[in-house]
C-alpha cells in the first residue's frame, strides 16, 4: 500500500502545523544520511529515498493551501474506490438522514450520495462515479466538481442525451444535501481521511461548465430557429 503524506510523517489528519513540524524533525533525525554511513550502499539509498518522500510530504502539509488541495485529492481517490457495501442503499433510494459519520471527514449528519460525471468525445464516452456517505460540505464539494466536469466535457459526442441524465441525477443529489445541517465533529475524527469538511466551493451556476453549457444552448437554439 502506498502511504499518504500523513502516514509518512506518522501524524493524524487533524494534526496541527506544530505537530507536523515536530513529526518532520523527528523523522529527519531518524533518516539523516550521517547516521547511516556505516550501512550498506543499498540501505543508504533506501534511507535517502525515504528522506526525500518525508521532505515532500512536509513541504505539502506545512503549506495550508497545498495541504487543503492535497486533502481534496485524497478525498477524491477515496470516493472513487469507495466500498460497495452501501451501494444497495443508493440504488434502493434510501433518502433518510443518518447519524453515521462522513466517509471523508467523520462529521455528521450525512447522506449516502452518488455523483457521476461524463466525458464524451465523438463515439466514445466515459462515466466516472464518486460516491459515499458524505456530510453536506464534503458532498457539495464533490458534487459541484462532478457537475462542472459533466457540463464541460459531457456534450462532445453522441452520448449527449446521457449527459442530460447525469446532470439531472447530480442535481437531485445536490438538492438532498441542502436538507442537511452544518457538519459537526463526529467521534472518530482521528481515523478519518481528512480532519475537517472540504470547502463547499462555488455554486455550480458560478462555474465555467455552466457558462459554457448556456452559451452552447443559446447557439443551438439560434441555429435551429434560423434554419
Ligand atoms: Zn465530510
Amino acid at each position: 500500500m502506498v502511504e499518504n503524506h500523513y502516514q509518512l510523517l506518522g501524524v493524524p489528519t487533524s494534526a496541527t502545523p506544530e505537530a507536523i513540524r515536530h513529526a518532520y524533525r523527528e523523522k529527519a533525525k531518524e533518516l539523516h544520511p550521517d547516521l547511516h554511513r556505516s550501512e550498506s550502499q543499498e540501505l543508504q539509498v533506501a534511507y535517502s529515498n525515504q528522506m526525500s518522500k518525508v521532505s515532500q510530504a512536509y513541504e505539502i502539509l506545512s503549506d495550508p493551501t497545498k495541504r487543503s488541495q492535497y486533502d481534496q485529492l485524497i478525498s477524491q481517490q477515496l470516493l472513487l474506490n469507495s466500498p460497495a457495501k452501501d451501494e444497495a442503499k443508493v440504488d434502493g433510494h434510501n433518502y433518510s438522514s443518518s447519524k453515521d459519520n462522513c466517509t471523508l471527514c467523520g462529521h455528521a449528519p450525512t447522506e449516502m450520495v452518488n455523483f457521476r460525471y461524463l466525458a464524451g468525445f465523438f463515439l466514445f464516452f466515459k462515466v466516472t462515479r464518486l460516491g459515499g456517505r458524505l456530510c453536506r460540505d464534503c458532498g457539495r464539494n464533490t458534487g459541484r466538481e462532478a457537475q462542472n466536469k459533466s457540463l464541460l466535457y459531457g456534450w462532445w459526442g453522441y452520448a449527449l442525451p446521457i449527459n442530460i441524465f447525469v446532470i439531472i441525477l447530480n442535481s437531485r443529489e445536490l438538492m438532498r444535501l441542502r436538507l442537511l445541517s452544518s457538519p459537526t465533529a463526529g467521534s472518530k475524527e482521528s481515523t478519518t481521511a481528512i480532519s475537517k469538511p472540504l470547502p463547499s466551493g462555488r455554486s455550480t451556476f458560478l462555474r465555467p461548465g455552466f457558462t459554457i453549457s448556456l452559451i452552447g444552448l443559446v447557439l443551438a437554439i439560434s441555429a435551429i430557429t434560423h434554419l
